[in-house]
């Protein structure tokens, strides 16, 4: 049996990046900002219809630059429904993250709750766009102006959405991104930053080539940087982005169509301001028990969902203070992201409903 995992990197006709390679090979220019990395910056931020785009090494360190470049201290309020990478960036600026709970809709940082976590020492707020779907942006950004506070997205699923005419990752004073080889758009391994000012983005760039150019040393930075192998798959893979996403809608419907929805939920679609990627497929059961089984159940078909968001990341061992999170906490217990990618076997579909149905 094959094995299912919960995506499968997309990857272009050989000869497309091939082409690229000879580009690469007639240079001998592999990275520091070379012609593709400036193409695919350029392509992007064409595509994004935002002026202010930097391609990094991965989303990670787009995170920890975006804290560095916006100069944040104290603390940050932050989700605990995402990738651990959104903590541990926090952490490792040395700043303290205070964890406000989500809402049990879309699982999303909850806009309402925000400002009773504001102290004197808050400096950001942190949100993701989990799973690609928006975050309640204009809330978040009057609770920001109200409270001169920064805003930093975590975009790493929101590659490809559009949310009110543009794309999602033009919102917060900075919205990162990762291409790393699992999500949507991939360059490998990769990551950016979108932000809105000359300023900024001259620090970002500063920030993420160690902080010099040439013989004058400005700021202490850090390797930010990608290749132009990375930036190769980037420019390949962005062609067949429309594609991809398609492919994906079509997945993401057939297990709409499939499931059973009596014992099963999952987040909430937005209305129709939103033009979506279907980065992922959650879905939510009544307890941690049938989700368990489930899992069994799948394993043994050699089908491995995975569990984005577990834990919830209040509950991270070096979490000093726990904030309670009942939602996020509860909600991490029983979800699971099911396989989902263009070339996915609609039997396969048909088969993981099947189990999933005869379970809860
Ligand atoms: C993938 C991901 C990251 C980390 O990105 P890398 O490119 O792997 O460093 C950060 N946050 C979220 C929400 C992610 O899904």
């Amino acid at each position: 049996m094959e094995r299912i995992n919960v995506t499968k990197s997309f990857l272009p006709p050989q000869e497309e990046y091939q082409n690229y390679l000879s580009k690469i090979w007639d240079t001998s220019w592999l990275t520091n900002n070379g012609p593709l990395v400036v193409e695919l910056e350029s392509k992007i931020s064409n595509y994004l219809d935002e002026k202010y785009f930097a391609f990094l090494g991965n989303g990670t360190i787009a995170l920890q630059i975006a804290i560095k470049a916006l100069d944040l201290s104290g603390e940050i309020i932050t989700t605990p429904f995402s990738y651990c990478a959104t903590t541990t960036s926090i952490l490792w600026e040395n700043l303290k993250p205070v964890f406000v709970d989500i809402n049990p809709l879309d699982f999303n940082i909850n806009a309402d709750l925000i400002e009773a976590a504001i102290t004197e020492n808050t400096s950001a707020i942190l949100a993701t766009h989990v799973y690609g779907n928006p975050c309640e942006v204009e809330k978040i950004e009057t609770i920001a102006k109200k409270h001169n506070l920064k805003v930093i997205y975590d975009a790493a699923h929101a590659f490809g959405v559009k949310y009110k005419g543009k794309s999602l990752l033009s919102y917060g004073d900075i919205s990162t991104c990762s291409f790393h080889s699992t999500k949507v758009f991939h360059t490998v391994e990769g990551g950016s930053i979108i932000c809105h000012s000359q300023e900024l983005f001259d620090k970002i760039k500063l920030l993420r080539s160690f902080g010099h150019i040439l013989d004058d040393y400005y700021l202490a930075g850090i390797n930010g940087k990608n290749s132009e192998f990375h930036a190769a798959m980037g420019l390949c893979n962005l062609n067949h982005l429309g594609n991809i996403i398609e492919g994906r809608k079509a997945i993401f419907r057939l297990y709409d169509k499939l499931l059973n929805w009596d014992n099963l939920y999952k987040p909430t679609e937005k209305d129709n301001n939103l033009e979506y990627n279907f980065a992922y497929y959650p879905v939510v059961f009544d307890n941690d028990k049938v989700t368990k089984e489930v899992i069994l159940k799948l394993n043994a078909e050699n089908i491995y969902p995975r569990r984005y968001f577990y834990p919830s990341l209040n509950k991270l061992s070096y979490i000093e203070d726990i904030d309670e999170c009942p939602i996020s906490e509860s909600v991490s217990t029983r979800v699971l992201s099911l396989p989902l990618y263009p070339d996915l076997d609609p039997e396969i579909v048909a088969k993981i409903c099947k189990i999933i149905n005869s379970t809860i």
